[in-house]
């Protein structure tokens, strides 16, 4: 069924759910054990805000490189803190990233995104439980509402506010939750005798795109009115393979979104001041994020469908006290902050067998990175209607062809600078990560030896976790077209 009471032309919440897819403390000594660029020092434990900017790819950054200046709160945090150049998420979209942020461990351990499955199962130890166990306050504040109870991640949280699924039922009006004010409201509670973990979950930067009154990142020449007119009546995320829009639609999109990033980066600002008023110090803050997003590379816009650079790639940045200044190089993985922070916190680690973040002199991480785009049918929780989600995914992808590699299972491997891409109904391809998408005739080449590698390693991860085994698109008929337009869920 549709969220009660939403049976309405409005822009439903499992098209969210699916942009992908359907969707310091007195330190231990061995605390610090491969944290080289840390120094926890003693004294009482740190608190720790991690913050998840939702759909920030990490060149919209501008401590990335784009000298745009969208995101000056994030750049100062950089400058003063850690910057990771080379983080990446576990999947393209939100659920199984925040799986893998909430537990430290890799898909196809905690299960989530992979077969339909989409709730965390009560049987993971996230980090929230780890810290409140070692005597943090925990509370989170979502503006994404499968950041919820509903998909499990409440886990731990002592305290927990998320916008709603009808709040976000209407999100073309990007109505939230006020999350500076819900912070507000709870440090005046807290018990400030002891350290806080706070997560907190910022949807601007993920579509639909709000059209403001002045917006420095729209295109030379094109006004407010003029990027109203394109988001009017359109879906960005079903504008993909035939359907994607010319070079100046595109370049507006981006605009529009920039502008979302630059919003998300006030309110990080914002939340920052307000703790600093409140008086709270030895901070940590780690900002960072769940995917990225297509601006019409490999012809596909929003997350979905995609194992691609442009949706795997996302900022990681560390600032506190206790953090020296850096610029880390080593990929990591998303993953690796749980260890990182219940590490920092001398929390009970049990379980969490992947590394932490890699201190500056690491080159490369101990195992291959993995993320998965799992093409099934979600089992959604009952207020989503999945049924409609799967349709929806079909109809978008009608404008597709076998060569955009948009259908069934996929896995991406990366051995920087190398990654293998695996598509259980497509020839798989290797890619050269220093090329930037373009040419890499310039650069050395994969051995044979690494291809066969991966490509050995790639088959035996999708035949343990069963990918490739996925159905097959089905043809949507037109009434059940003409049905998911009346509902609202297609233009
Ligand atoms: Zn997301």
């Amino acid at each position: 069924m549709i969220v009660a009471g939403s049976r309405t032309r409005r822009r439903p919440l499992w098209r969210r759910a699916f942009r992908a897819g359907a969707l310091a403390l007195g330190l231990p000594t061995a605390a610090l054990l491969g944290l080289g660029c840390f120094d926890g020092g003693s004294g009482p434990p740190p608190s720790i805000l991690l913050i998840v900017v939702d759909t920030l790819r990490a060149d919209a950054v501008s401590a990335y490189g784009n000298g745009l200046g969208t995101t000056p709160t994030l750049d100062a945090l950089a400058a003063q803190g850690q910057l990771y150049t080379r983080a990446y998420a576990p999947s393209p979209w939100t659920v199984p990233s925040h799986a893998s942020l909430f537990t430290g461990l890799a898909i196809d351990d905690h299960g989530v995104g992979l077969h339909g499955r989409v709730v965390l199962p009560e049987t993971a130890t996230t980090l929230a439980e780890r810290l409140g166990a070692a005597g943090y306050e925990t509370a989170a504040f979502s503006e994404n509402a499968l950041i919820s109870a509903d998909f499990g991640f409440d886990q731990g949280f002592a305290h927990f506010a998320v916008r709603t699924a009808e709040q976000q039922m209407d999100a073309g009006e990007k109505k939230s939750i006020d999350v500076v004010d819900e912070v507000t409201r709870w440090l005046r509670v807290r018990d400030p005798q002891r350290p806080f973990f706070v997560f907190i979950n910022l949807y601007d930067a993920h579509e639909p795109y709000a059209i403001r009154a002045s917006n420095p990142f729209l295109p030379a020449g094109i006004t407010t009115a003029d990027a109203r007119r394109l988001e009017a009546g359109r879906r960005t995320s079903h504008l993909i393979c035939d359907r994607l829009p010319g070079e100046t639609p595109l370049r507006i999109l981006r605009g529009l979104y920039l502008g979302e990033v630059a919003s998300a980066d006030r309110k990080v600002k914002a939340i920052l001041t307000l703790l600093e008023a409140t008086g709270v110090d030895n901070l940590i803050t780690l900002v960072t994020s769940d995917h990225g997003e297509h601006f019409g590379e490999h012809r596909l816009l929003d997350h979905e469908f995609s194992v691609h650079e442009e949706v795997l790639r996302i900022p990681l940045v560390v600032h506190g006290a206790s953090v020296e200044a850096a610029q880390i190089d080593a990929p990591t993985e998303l993953r690796a902050v749980a260890r990182t922070l219940v590490d920092w916190a001398g929390a009970d680690s049990t379980g969490l067998t992947a590394p932490g973040l890699p201190p500056e002199s690491a080159a490369q991480p101990p195992v291959d990175l993995v993320a998965v785009y799992s093409d099934h049918r979600m089992r959604l929780p009952p207020a989503f209607d999945a049924d409609a989600a799967q349709k929806v995914q079909d109809f978008k992808r009608q404008a597709c062809g076998d060569t955009d590699r948009v259908f069934g299972d996929m896995l991406a491997l990366t051995r920087y600078p190398f990654r293998l891409n695996w598509y259980a109904r497509y020839p798989s391809e290797m890619v050269d990560l220093r090329s930037g998408g373009g040419s890499s005739d310039s650069l050395d080449p994969p051995s044979p030896e690494l291809i066969a590698s991966l490509r050995a390693e790639a088959q035996g991860f999708a035949a343990r976790v069963g990918l490739g085994q996925a159905r097959a698109p089905e043809p949507l008929t037109r009434e059940s077209e003409e049905a998911l337009r009346s509902l609202g869920y297609i233009d």
